[in-house]
């Protein structure tokens, strides 16, 4: 008994012994400022900072794997402790906040089912996928609500979650929780570099603009009267809204539901030139959030609106952006093609200083051709650790017809920048100009305005063929210029050197081609001839790349056979990982606000390859909004008052002078036009309210 007591009591010892020694060696030792900074946070632990609760984020701030900001739940207060016990500065934290992208609750929306026993978002999306016929609607049952470890959500009377932005830390917790990822949380930057993603609830007017700008939601404010939330909303997606409130032909419009519906379009463009004009005329420029500056450099070459909006969007995130411009002044075809009548030079300015001014500032230097003047190598060797080339279409597609060498024989585009340099452009008092897009039609209103007698459009295909905006050509026939559809010049007759005649010869329509266009051909014997003092080609341009034939990294680039640089439409990605494109140096001759798109697609490419990151696409990025996204056949849409004309002045007004021709809505006219909008999303639209009842239906086929 005693043996086996003693034998007990040792093991025991050695035991006791083994533990002692064991608990020396594998002791760990806790820093004491993680306990004092776990007392801190605010024990949520709602896993917003990315760490598996409070414990495992005041280990992370210790063991400097987390800055003292990590916390979302504690606000700046909080870091400023947790700075003051690490010793550090807190460092700079965009504030993020959850926003519901769904606007039609239940009872406004089309539904596959009725079925009153859910308790719960993710048990609604089990049946079926929920309820509503959209697959990204707002089930409104509240998981984010109920999950929400601060508050900040609650059940608005429409069914639908709302934010209180007071309380909302953008813990993400409610992202987190929502089966359908339709609340999310959102910051400027995020929003900045987001594009349309087939995850989103789309209108089709979204989708369909190339700068992507959230419509529905800046019309909105105009209709409730923020301005000012409007124009943020536009400048997320486009600086020059100025500019583009003037001047873009507005995809967005033809994709207008209630377009679609019979109704004339919402004058989406002019309500965006109406708070652009707004900011404008109020001489105060709104402030606009920007990251602080990270003193990384990027070089941008070419000061059209594809490098504008490069350099802006990268001034936002806080790089610092250098504009290299051949061009005495910066805005490209803005300044060099589109005519004062349409774009007035002082607002144009006004617009682009805005972008100058934008976070630490955007340097400009001008008179600088990139590649003759300094090459791309020469701009790394200077620290410029991006290039964004956005060179635009500048060169002339020739009529190749016998008398061009001929005095009084002009391309389009040289006529127009020689007019954008204040040159003398003087012109004969019969004009015949070439072509049918926005080039041509500017180029003939121009010679009117500088007194031209008779003006002469000579366009081989018909009308409905032109590829110029439909009011430009409805404005130019106002003005009295004159059209020759389905004609084309065959010879230039000269006397003394000088342009005399045009002969031109008619054409017909034959067989589609490939593209189901039919292409006109050439009527043999119907030569006529047009006597004329100029004539203006304006058949088409091409960028104008020579600058890069004596450029060793130049070289390296890949043209395309279109003569345009090759580059990742989506990304502005070249063949050169430090070198982006975009605009009409990519895509050929296109528009205004498909340059800013590109602009802000390489911003987001160059800000993720300067964060060592892959700007590739994601693969939800949507490519053919015709295609990705639902389509739906709009019908019962509420009444509304007609479309809002823009006033503009008359006709004689407009004679021999270059003064804007269109006025401006007045805040009136906007605000009805507003109005107007069916604030779509991806499927739902605003209904006439029997209209949405009687689609409220059984399980079909489920
Ligand atoms: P650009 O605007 O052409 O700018 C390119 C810039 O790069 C230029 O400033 C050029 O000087 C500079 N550059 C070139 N090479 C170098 C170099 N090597 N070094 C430094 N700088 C260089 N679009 C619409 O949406 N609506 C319209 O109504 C409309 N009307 C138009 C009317 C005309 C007459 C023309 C010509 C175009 C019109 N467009 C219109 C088209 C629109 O202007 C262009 O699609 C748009 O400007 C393209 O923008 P970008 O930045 O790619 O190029």
């Amino acid at each position: 008994m005693l043996m086996e007591a003693l034998a007990m009591g040792g093991l025991g010892l050695a035991a006791a012994l083994g533990l002692g020694v064991a608990s020396r060696i594998f002791a760990v030792e806790v820093d004491p400022r993680v306990e004092e900074i776990e007392e801190i946070l605010p024990g949520a632990n709602c896993g917003g900072c990315g760490y598996a609760g409070c414990s495992a984020a005041a280990a992370a701030i210790v063991a400097g794997k987390a800055p003292p900001n990590v916390c979302v739940g504690g606000g700046p207060e909080v870091a400023q402790q947790i700075a003051a016990i690490m010793g550090v500065e807190v460092g700079f934290r965009e504030p993020e906040i959850a926003k519901l992208e769904c606007t039609y609750p239940l009872d406004q929306a089309d539904l596959k089912y009725r079925y009153d026993g859910f308790t719960d978002c993710m048990a609604a999306v089990m049946l079926a996928g929920g309820p509503k016929v959209c697959d990204k609607g707002c089930l409104g049952l509240g998981s984010c609500v109920k999950a929400c470890p601060f508050g900040a959500l609650s059940m608005g009377a429409d069914g639908l979650p709302v934010v209180n932005p007071d309380k909302c830390t953008g813990c993400g917790t409610c992202e987190r929780v929502c089966p359908k990822g339709i609340i999310r949380l959102t910051s400027t930057t995020r929003r900045i570099l987001h594009f349309n993603t087939t995850d989103d609830c789309l209108a089709p007017c979204q989708a369909t603009c190339p700068a992507q700008i959230d419509i529905p939601a800046y019309i909105k404010a105009i209709s409730e009267g923020r301005y000012t939330d409007a124009l943020i909303v536009i400048k997320e997606h486009n600086p020059l809204p100025l500019v583009c409130g003037r001047v873009c032909p507005h995809p967005c419009e033809d994709a207008c539901r209630r377009g679609q519906a019979g109704d004339e379009p919402v004058n989406i463009n002019h309500l965006k030139r109406f708070v652009a004009d707004l900011e404008y005329h109020s001489g105060e420029r709104l402030p606009t959030f920007c990251l602080p500056p990270n003193e990384k450099k990027v070089a941008i070459v070419g000061g059209g609106p594809a490098g504008l909006t490069a350099a802006y969007y990268l001034a936002r995130l806080g790089y610092s952006p250098t504009i290299f411009e051949a061009q005495p002044k910066l805005g490209g075809m803005l300044r060099y093609g589109i005519p004062p009548y349409r774009l007035p030079r002082d607002v144009l300015d006004w617009e682009i200083q805005g972008i100058l001014e934008t976070g630490a500032g955007v340097e400009v230097r001008t008179g600088v051709r990139v590649g003759v003047d300094i090459g791309l190598e020469d701009l790394r060797q200077e620290g410029f650790e991006a290039i964004f080339l956005g060179v635009g279409a500048w060169a002339s597609r020739k009529l190749g017809v016998d008398g061009e060498e001929l005095e009084g024989v002009l391309s389009g585009t040289e006529f127009l920048i020689k007019r954008g340099l204040e040159q003398e452009t003087p012109i004969g008092e019969r004009v015949v100009i070439v072509g049918g897009g926005n080039t041509a039609i500017d180029c003939a209103r121009t010679c009117w305005r500088l007194g031209a007698k008779e003006v002469t459009i000579l366009y081989r295909r018909s009308r409905a063929e032109m590829p110029a905006n439909d009011y430009e050509i409805e404005e130019a026939e106002r003005e009295g210029i004159k059209f020759i559809f389905l004609g084309a010049p065959t010879r230039l007759i000269g006397e003394g050197g000088k342009l005399k005649a045009v002969e031109y010869v008619k054409m017909r329509l034959g067989e589609p081609d490939a593209s189901g266009r039919r292409r006109p051909e050439p009527i043999p014997g119907s030569e006529e001839i047009i006597e004329a003092d100029n004539i203006i080609a304006a058949i088409g341009q091409f960028p104008d790349l020579a600058f890069l034939e004596g450029d060793e990294a130049g070289k390296r680039l890949e043209i395309t056979r279109w003569k345009t640089i090759g580059a990742s439409g989506e990304v502005g990605t070249t063949t050169i990982p430090w070198v982006f494109a975009g605009g009409d140096a990519v895509h050929g001759p296109a528009t205004v606000v498909e340059a800013i798109g590109a602009g802000r697609r390489a911003a987001r490419a160059i800000h993720l390859y300067l964060s060592g990151e892959d700007p590739t696409p994601p693969p939800n990025w949507v490519k053919d909004p015709r295609k990705d996204l639902p389509q739906v056949e709009v019908k019962n849409i509420p009444p509304a008052p007609p479309r809002v004309k823009m006033p503009e002045l008359s006709v004689e007004e407009r004679k021999g002078n270059f003064k804007e021709v269109e006025l401006g809505l007045t805040e009136e006219m906007a605000r009805t036009e507003a109005g107007r909008c069916l604030q779509c999303g991806l499927i739902c639209y605003r209904r006439q309210p029997q209209a949405v009842e009687s689609l409220v239906c059984g399980m079909e086929g489920k």
